[in-house]
């Protein structure tokens, strides 16, 4: 049996957060099927933020009552604080993941209170899930853990504290992320290394943006030292507000082919991922998509094992 590895859809959540025009809710749930047609497992459907701060989660709770119906799915969601857990709850989401910063400045900047503060919010999550005894996973996500547009270097030694702190409030998961694209390679490796190690079995996801063109190098970094969960968006959908134009996070089919590539199994039907393009093409008109495979073409020499056809795009 081929190793295997799970590549997580965000693009619904990282991509659409930036996107302006509202995307209708059954697109949303189309694009949802359709990944999982793919052999997507996992996807963060949405954010239980308020509405009035980003209004293209103004249908989280309509949208995740029908998504966590969908067979065969995992759906979590993002959510920045006890309100939105308690949304995302009520909505049966299988997953939440909460998310603080490792930056100060940038959680400041992000939910206004301290990184402290935001972890006191998530021992009150944990606490609630314990008293309604929910079978909901809550899972620790940790924002500008490679460094942060505000602050600039993040200590190393701050994020391993952090991951602690999660871990002993009770997260199921833990999800690192490089929110702003400042990673590199050999950080990639230090830091999950020791991650591993802390987290001693529970579930590591790495969340990378290429912002600056390293996304995939991060990835075969954290697969070195034995990361096997990963974020994607479907056409590297999600900008960065910090940094207009550029590329969001790391793009879902050139990730599929990167780790399919390497020998892994990912469940994931590369032809089927590339064809959902075209829908978001129409509806996400004036976004730009991204992604080197979907231009390129699969080369000759990859075998999909899910492929019932061998599919050669022209371009
Ligand atoms: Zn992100």
């Amino acid at each position: 049996m081929l190793p295997s590895v799970t590549i997580r859809e965000v693009g619904l959540r990282d991509g659409l957060q930036l996107v302006k025009p509202f995307v209708a809710t059954e697109h949303k749930l189309e694009w949802c099927r359709d990944d999982v047609n793919a052999g997507v497992r996992e996807i963060e459907i949405t954010s239980f933020v308020p509405p009035s701060i980003v209004p293209q989660f103004s249908d989280a709770l309509a949208l995740a009552r029908e998504a966590v119906r969908i067979d065969g799915l995992v759906a979590s969601a993002l959510v920045p604080n006890l309100k939105g857990a308690q949304r995302a709850f009520e909505a049966g989401v299988q997953k939440i993941n909460y998310v603080l910063s490792a930056s100060e400045a940038h959680n400041q900047a992000n939910v206004h209170r301290s990184t402290q503060d935001s972890l006191e919010d998530f021992r009150r999550i944990t606490q609630e899930r314990r008293e309604k005894n929910l079978p909901t996973k809550v899972v620790g996500g940790i924002a500008t853990t490679f460094g942060c547009t505000i602050q600039g270097t993040v200590p190393e030694k701050r994020v391993f504290e952090i991951i602690e702190s999660l871990l002993s409030i009770g997260a199921d998961e833990i999800i690192l992320a490089d929110t702003v694209g400042y990673a590199n390679p050999a950080q990639v490796g230090r830091i999950f290394t020791e991650a591993l190690r802390l987290t001693g079995g529970k579930p590591v996801f790495a969340h990378f943006h290429d912002t600056r063109g390293l996304g995939l190098a991060n990835v075969t970094a954290a697969i070195d030292v034995g990361i096997s969960r990963f974020d994607a968006s479907l056409g590297g959908l999600g900008g960065c507000p910090f940094a207009p134009g550029a590329t969001g996070n790391i793009d879902m089919e050139d990730c599929v082919f990167l780790v399919e590539s390497m020998g892994f199994d990912t469940g994931i039907n590369i032809e089927k991922l590339i064809a959902i393009r075209s829908k978001l093409e129409r509806w996400l008109p004036g976004e730009q998509l991204h992604g080197m495979i979907a231009r390129a073409g699969l080369p000759k020499t990859f075998t999909s094992r899910r492929s019932t056809s061998p599919v050669f795009i022209s371009g």
